[in-house]
């Protein structure tokens, strides 16, 4: 069998982000608004703060403005309380998201419901999780978005596709089940209770996994032609020095799957470009404004 395709996330990123370029532009000429993104970072975690610089750095690139605040790890949830509900009230700000995980002595629910639901790029706002699962119009989490997104380009439906997704976190694999059943697939979640993994993998049309367990997914876990998404980014130590691998063995899972996402380059650039999405939503949506042509289903 000839080798899966490979589904090129940075390339569909890269539309993506030419997309929310032309769509603030557009709400820039047309009613003099520029998109804010605000991050809050808590403690000096080098891996959180060059995200969040790298966040930045995109918003830049696409016309949104991009805030930055930084406490220290002793601040207390009052202090982080007292940020969001700042940039909550700010008009320059559209999208706040708090770099996650939050130091031990913080509530991250607490903080995350703090947040408006309007302003809640992340989608991990109770309201927007509930609303998500409604099948409603929300701000939908942005890997799991991102994961759709690639699907979506490489499968001409997805009406009723077997799915299998491995992995049930908050952030990836509940919101991503959510979309799914919207998206009218039989679903099935895995996670680390689960028996018999590899057989309800090989039933998946779409196997997406997502659990931190580096090269998990093995060739005969796959069903033939299956197109399969790896949201795993785990570093190793390998004899050649440090690598970054997906949850799935991906040289002998390419030869079995239909299409297959790379590590890196598959779904970690669409995550960011799905939050300059959403960036862009929340400002057309929090002023009553329809969502830009671009972003159209
Ligand atoms: P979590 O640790 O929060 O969740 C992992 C999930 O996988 C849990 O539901 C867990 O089950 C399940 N799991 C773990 N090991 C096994 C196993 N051996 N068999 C079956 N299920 C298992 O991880 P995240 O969802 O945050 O992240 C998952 C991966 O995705 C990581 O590699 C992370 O780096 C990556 N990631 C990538 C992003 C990107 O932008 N590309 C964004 C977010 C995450 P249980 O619930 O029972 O514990």
């Amino acid at each position: 069998m000839a080798q899966a395709k490979i589904i090129d996330g940075r390339a569909i990123a890269a539309r993506l982000r030419e997309g929310v370029a032309a769509a603030a532009a557009g709400l820039s000429e047309r009613h003099g608004i520029v998109p804010g993104l605000a991050a809050i970072i808590v403690g000096d975690d080098p891996a959180s703060q060059i995200y969040v610089r790298n966040k930045a750095r995109a918003c830049g690139a696409v016309g949104l403005a991009s805030f930055e605040h930084v406490l220290p790890a002793g601040a207390s949830e009052a202090d982080v309380l007292a940020v969001v509900h700042a940039l909550d009230v700010d008009e320059r700000v559209d999208g706040v998201l708090v770099q996650l995980p939050l130091p031990v002595h913080i509530d991250a629910r607490k903080i995350v419901a703090a947040i408006d639901p309007a302003k809640d790029v992340d989608g991990f706002h109770p309201f927007n999780i509930g609303r998500l699962w409604g099948g409603e119009t929300t701000l939908v989490p942005c890997t799991p978005q991102g994961c759709m997104i690639m699907l979506r380009a490489t499968l001409p439906s997805l009406a009723g596709a077997e799915a299998v997704v491995l992995g049930r976190s908050h952030i990836v694999g509940r919101p991503l089940a959510a979309l799914l059943i919207a998206a009218d697939c039989t679903v099935t979640l895995v996670h680390s209770k689960s028996r018999k993994i590899p057989a309800i993998c090989r039933r998946a049309d779409i196997l997406i996994a997502a659990t931190g367990e580096p090269a998990m997914v093995k060739a005969d876990w796959i069903k033939s032609g299956a197109t399969v998404i790896d949201v795993g980014t785990n570093r190793i130590v390998a004899p050649d020095g440090v690598r970054l691998v997906g949850d799935v063995d991906f040289a002998a899972a390419r030869e079995i799957a239909g299409a297959i996402t790379p590590v890196p380059g598959g779904a970690g650039p669409m995550t960011i470009a799905c939050l300059l999405q959403n960036t862009v939503l929340a400002a057309c949506r929090r002023r009553g404004l329809a969502d830009p042509p671009q972003f159209a289903a």
